[in-house]
């Protein structure tokens, strides 16, 4: 079975190795109802590579948080994903962050990535809220309180913590976070608090040079980041994506990659240009001890499947796996 017919599989029989290192996707909620089926097809395609996580996008002031919700719980009850549910601090009090993150421990989410989440639209600065918490680690905080009270009043929830605890992912950044004007050596200290309030892993903002990843993790090292640092990368095959992504994150695209994609002759040749860059990428944090890839799809599968593919990353069944599923 090839992996092209992997990805038409709604769940067939493609195995992650565990010695794989993880694959994980970034997904958002769709922006209206008309683009679900299409999501939900590119949800099964990339469940069919058995990804370790999805994680789910949570728009500024909450924007987005019903779909968001909606997208997780579907997610979680209909699929063999596992999602990771982005959290922000923006534009809520610490109450209302409470009864979220409750709502979601209801639904059986476990695991989440704790954000203090960029400004709303049309506002330059962050704000916090005047009862809200103001950075990523008093989040992660909140999170631990929450799930260590409820652990305390339910000897039920006690052992299903225990079966399955809690995860928190939180942000880092190789270069600083250009948005709010950070430097590299200021984001890890704040990576810093985020693991000592308890979070378990890390993911990066884009980036386009495996340096930049390999520093970060050398220079958190040094100052006593521990945690694993899964490096965030976007499939470089849509320049016009790049360009907009730039805009968001404050990333700055290279030049000569915008260059490169540009002066391709045709849709196929740039694609192939984009994934060449993308396996170079891949392969040095790899070889650089990365634990991972974590891919922002921008809800579309066949650009990350192809990257993973090239990157000899996406499990492949093995005899045994398809004989019995097959039967
Ligand atoms: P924090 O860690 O709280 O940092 C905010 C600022 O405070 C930084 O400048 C930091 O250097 C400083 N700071 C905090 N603590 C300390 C400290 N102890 N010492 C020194 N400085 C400190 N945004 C959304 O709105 N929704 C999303 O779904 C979303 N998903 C994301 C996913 C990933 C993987 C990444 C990398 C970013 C995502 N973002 C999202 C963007 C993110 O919310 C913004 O980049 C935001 O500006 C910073 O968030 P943070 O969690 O790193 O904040």
């Amino acid at each position: 079975m090839s992996v092209a017919d992997a990805r038409t599989a709604a769940s067939g029989p493609v195995v992650a190795p565990v010695d794989r290192p993880t694959v994980s996707f970034e997904l958002f909620p769709p922006r209206n109802p008309d683009a679900a089926p299409k999501l939900w097809d590119t949800i099964r395609r990339l469940e069919a590579v058995r990804p370790d996580f999805v994680s789910v996008t949570y728009g500024a002031s909450g924007r987005t948080r019903t779909t968001s919700r909606a997208l997780v719980r579907r997610m979680l009850h209909e699929t063999t994903l596992t999602p990771i549910a982005h959290l922000t601090c923006v534009g809520a009090s610490r109450e209302e962050i409470s009864t979220i993150v409750r709502e979601f421990l209801d639904e059986g989410v476990r695991s989440f990535l704790a954000l203090r989440g960029d400004p709303p639209e049309g506002e330059a600065q962050w704000q916090a809220h005047p009862h809200g918490l103001t950075t990523a680690s008093q989040l992660v905080e909140l999170l631990r309180e929450i799930e260590h009270e409820r652990c305390e009043q339910s000897p039920a929830q006690a052992v299903r913590a225990r079966v399955k605890p809690l995860s928190i992912a939180v942000a880092a950044f190789p270069r600083g976070n250009r948005l709010t004007g950070s430097s590299r050596e200021q984001d890890i200290q704040a990576l810093l608090a985020k693991q000592r309030a308890g979070a378990d892993f890390a993911i990066t903002q884009v980036f386009y040079d495996a340096d930049s990843y390999l520093e970060l993790v050398g220079e958190a090292r040094r100052a006593g980041v521990v945690i694993p640092i899964v490096p965030g990368l976007i499939p470089a095959t849509d320049p016009a994506r790049l360009v907009r992504t730039e805009q968001v994150t404050g990333v700055p695209v290279p030049r000569d990659l915008l260059a490169l994609l540009d002066d391709a002759d045709d849709e196929a040749e740039r694609r192939r240009r984009g994934l060449r860059f993308g396996i170079e990428l891949i392969d040095r944090v790899l070889e650089g001890g990365a634990p991972g890839i974590h891919l922002y799809t921008f809800n579309k599968h066949e650009a990350a499947l192809d990257l993973l593919e090239g990157a000899g990353l996406v499990g492949r069944p093995t005899a045994t796996t398809t004989a019995r599923t097959d039967a």
